[in-house]
């Protein structure tokens, strides 16, 4: 797919009020400082669309963008920040269940996970429960640069593996580098064969 156009719309905290949901839309999450914002620069080929965070954790907010004037990325805010307060965690949950269970257009979720890590349980607990809501998600492994293609191969592996425990059918997965410009092609043609179902 080539990225004509793509450009940032609102930030929101309710889901209803986003833009009309009459395009198809992905949203991207994730830990903090896992590489999402980079991602999504990667991805629409704009040094600076999604900010990359200065300050973990302040932007509690649902991020659109529009995308050739044809769909829509949403940038989600991330979970598992250290110094995020009890009444700040149970809003975020709450915007994000809302977000994810009701926004009709949502075609699909990328959930970011760091390449360089064994399966964190923070991780296999938001994919656990996207799956109990029956979200339609796929897996990206971030900054596949910083280790090893071993090691990378190692915990894809081991992440699938703790997901078979529970499921059936696994999620695609895509592995990726925003310093060698990987996974990149994969994403957008994902996107777009879903795009034009
Ligand atoms: P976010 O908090 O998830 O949006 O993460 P950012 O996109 O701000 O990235 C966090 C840090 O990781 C930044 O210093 C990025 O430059 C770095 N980073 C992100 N993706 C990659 C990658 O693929 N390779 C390398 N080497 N660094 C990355």
């Amino acid at each position: 797919m080539i990225i004509k156009s793509a450009e940032y719309l609102i930030s929101n905290v309710e889901y209803d009020k986003c833009p009309p949901a009459t395009l198809p839309e992905y949203a991207f999450i994730g830990r903090s400082n896992v590489g999402k914002s980079s991602l999504i620069n990667m991805l629409t080929n704009h040094e600076k669309l999604a900010k990359t965070s200065g300050t973990p954790g302040k932007t509690q907010l649902i991020n659109h963008f529009i995308i050739n004037k044809d769909w829509y990325i949403v940038d989600l805010p991330g979970y598992g920040f250290a110094k995020v307060s009890q009444a700040q965690r149970k809003k975020w949950e709450k915007m994000i269940e809302d977000y994810l269970r009701k926004r009709e257009n949502l075609v699909n979720v990328f959930v970011l996970i760091d390449s360089r890590h064994t399966p964190q349980q923070l991780d296999l607990d938001f994919v656990n429960q996207l799956g109990e809501w029956r979200v339609p998600f796929s897996l990206v492994f971030t900054k596949a640069d910083k280790s090893t293609q071993l090691n990378v191969s190692r915990n894809v592996k081991a992440f699938l593996n703790k997901l078979k425990e529970t499921w059936e059918f696994l999620p695609a997965n895509y592995v990726t580098s925003t310093e060698k410009k990987m996974g990149r092609d994969k994403i957008l043609t994902f996107i777009d064969e879903m795009n034009m179902q």
